[in-house]
């Protein structure tokens, strides 16, 4: 595609078609920007998925790529590229405020390790993104500030928590996006926008510099417009970061290569618990045509039974909120943030800092967590959860000595209504009854765009191995390929 076929819609490139531009030097970095930019003036209104826009750190980003490319040098396929980050990811200079009234002034000296080698890979950063206050939620609207509307249908909701990462990718804010899954938050509300979202592998891309929610489930990955630019982003963010304990000391493979369309002899598992209560008859439905449309390119299908998937969104809610608990205890107004104006003793201003710059849902976890950790209750809850966590790795475990990749739908439901599910929390956490399994087991997992239902996006899940990013990258591909479904970008 040139530039004049494209015009002054830029905005609608991926990041692989924009970048085949910026190498020819057919279109220049600021001229693609100033063009991504102008579409966020146009559309924000509408979607609200910014918290924060930086024009101008974006045109000084964008001048230094175009000085790369004059140059020939540096190079690489994210280079030139406007991209969002999601506002738990450190950002060094620039607001981040996890949505959070307690973070509303937080400018980082540092930039998360995600966000350092966007950086150094040349990508431009457009703004940073709204999201559930400290990602505990599934709408975007637990913000602290505003909820963001999905581009589908501006009376929805674009799911979450990473919600403003998927509205602008799939609303043309932004080419691509980075975002995080703790329980779903990526895949979730790529299904609801009609995007592509993988979370990878616990450890495979480093927490450095991302604001901790649960340590042992958060996962930081790319929001995409198809399959290709997910590999693509994921070249550049995975790999082995001493500064996080917890990221694996692994090679980073070149997961393009991956970009093969094809399945003949791979087996996909249909775990049943994944498309029986609690799913949307209709969703599951589109999900199984995915199947049935594999089969019919060469896999082979395996139905096959996860049985301890009912206890993990239980086990979830009690791991969760634990980690959380501890983890939100420095926000106390002392060192940063917000601090409630009090003149009175210590012991009062951090309560009124605590209880003025949290939000309902996060003062509900903090004391569901502090809770289930106290003294007399550990055993019976977390020990359990804990354990629970096990059952559901063994389960999976066992699930792939019959199957190379699981097939699944990523949300039980289509993107709901605003306000339809903010008074019932269990009805809010029903929506990541798919996604959670997988950051228990700490398994990559993958949403690709599957067809509508009502105009609305529906998406499939493919789970894989510990580290096997590449075969639910192939699978995805060979999908994408198949319908036709990649750059779907909603009519607003
Ligand atoms: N919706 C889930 C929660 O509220 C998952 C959130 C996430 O993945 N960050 O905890």
């Amino acid at each position: 595609m040139t530039k004049g076929e494209r015009g002054m819609e830029l905005w609608k490139l991926t990041v692989h078609e924009a970048h085949e531009l910026l190498k020819r030097r057919e279109i220049s970095a600021v001229e693609l920007t100033k063009v991504v930019l102008d579409r966020i003036s146009q559309v924000e209104g509408k979607v609200k998925a910014f918290l924060t826009v930086t024009d101008e750190i974006a045109l000084k980003m964008a001048e230094e790529a175009d000085k790369r490319f004059a140059e020939g040098e540096n190079i690489t396929p994210l280079t030139g590229i406007p991209v969002a980050i999601k506002d738990n990811m450190c950002t060094k200079g620039i607001r981040t405020t996890c949505a959070s009234k307690i973070l509303y002034n937080f400018i980082p000296p540092y930039d998360a390790t995600a966000v350092a080698k966007l950086r150094e890979a040349g990508a431009v950063f457009v703004g940073k993104t709204n999201m559930d206050e400290f990602a505990m939620g599934s709408s975007t609207e637990f913000s602290g500030f505003h909820p963001t509307h999905n581009p589908w249908d501006l009376e929805r909701v674009p799911g979450g928590s990473s919600g403003g990462s998927a509205a602008a990718v799939a609303a043309g804010e932004c080419l691509a996006a980075l975002g995080s899954d703790t329980g779903g938050s990526i895949r979730q509300p790529a299904a609801f926008c009609g995007i592509v979202g993988m979370k990878p592998t616990y450890g495979r891309v480093s927490r450095y510099g991302l604001v901790a929610f649960a340590s042992s489930l958060d996962q930081i990955g790319p929001m995409t417009r198809d399959v290709t630019d997910c590999a693509l982003l994921l070249n550049v963010i995975a790999g082995h970061d001493p500064k996080d304990s917890t990221s694996i000391p692994q090679p980073v493979p070149d997961y393009t290569t991956a970009l093969v369309p094809d399945v003949k002899g791979m087996k996909i598992g249909l775990p049943r618990e994944y498309f029986g209560e609690g799913i949307d008859p209709k969703v599951a439905e589109v999900v199984m045509q995915v199947a049935r449309q594999l089969e019919s390119a060469g896999a082979e299908l395996i139905e096959l039974s996860l049985p301890t998937t009912e206890y993990a969104l239980a086990a979830y809610y009690i791991i969760a909120p634990a980690e959380a608990s501890s983890n939100l205890a420095r926000y106390d107004g002392v060192q940063y943030g917000y601090r409630a104006p009090v003149s009175e003793d210590i012991v009062t201003m951090y309560s009124r800092t605590r209880s003025e710059g949290f939000g309902h849902e996060v003062k509900h976890r903090i004391m569901l967590g502090t809770y289930t950790l106290s003294a007399g209750y550990y055993e019976a809850y977390y020990l359990r959860a804990a354990k629970v966590r096990t059952l559901i790795r063994q389960d999976f475990e066992r699930a792939f000595q019959q199957c190379d990749v699981l097939l699944t739908p990523t949300s039980p439901v289509l993107p709901f209504k605003l306000g339809e599910r903010t008074d019932d929390p269990l009805l809010m956490k029903m929506s990541d009854i798919c996604t959670i399994p997988a950051n228990m087991a700490g398994l990559p997992a993958i949403n690709v765009p599957c067809g509508f239902l009502d105009g609305l996006p529906v998406g499939v899940q493919f789970i894989g191995k510990v580290l096997d990013e590449p075969t639910i990258l192939r699978v995805a591909y060979t999908y994408e390929q198949i319908s036709g479904y990649r750059n779907l970008l909603a009519p607003l």
